[in-house]
């Protein structure tokens, strides 16, 4: 199964977790595996803290002071987003693998699943397979 995003932001974090929660409860599966992938090249996905939003702000200023949105990069000359590659390579996350039980999401009390743009805004798929155990 799948799902899109529209991002609004050059750069926004989106909760994507009520999403994934949704295709597991129907595909009924109550112990296995949930793998979450998204085909693109300038975006991450990341699982990481549920309760403060403010980690986003910190994530996203911390790329940018390490990758400058133009720095003279080859890719650049291209279409103008290697910055957005950069940090997706250095998050280095199209796909995360949660374990399923009792048909929920093992995440952590602060943890949920997490889409991040790097060159929005544009339109961003999310194939989400559930594989029974
Ligand atoms: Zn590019």
């Amino acid at each position: 199964m799948e799902f899109t995003i529209k991002t609004a932001k050059q750069q926004e974090v989106i909760n994507i977790n009520s999403q994934i929660e949704e295709i597991v409860s129907k595909s009924g599966v109550k112990n296995g595996i949930c793998i979450v992938y998204t085909p693109h090249s300038s975006i991450s996905l990341l699982i990481n803290e549920n309760a403060d939003p403010n980690i986003f702000d910190d994530i996203l200023k911390t790329l940018d002071h390490l990758i400058p949105l133009h720095d003279n990069y080859k890719h650049d000359r291209i279409d103008n987003n290697a910055a957005a590659h950069i940090k997706t390579s250095i998050i280095g996350s199209t796909s995360e693998t949660i374990p399923i039980k009792d048909g929920k999401l093992q995440l952590g009390q602060w943890q949920n699943v997490f889409l991040s743009e790097f060159d929005g805004p544009r339109e961003r798929r999310v194939i989400v397979n559930i594989i029974k155990s």
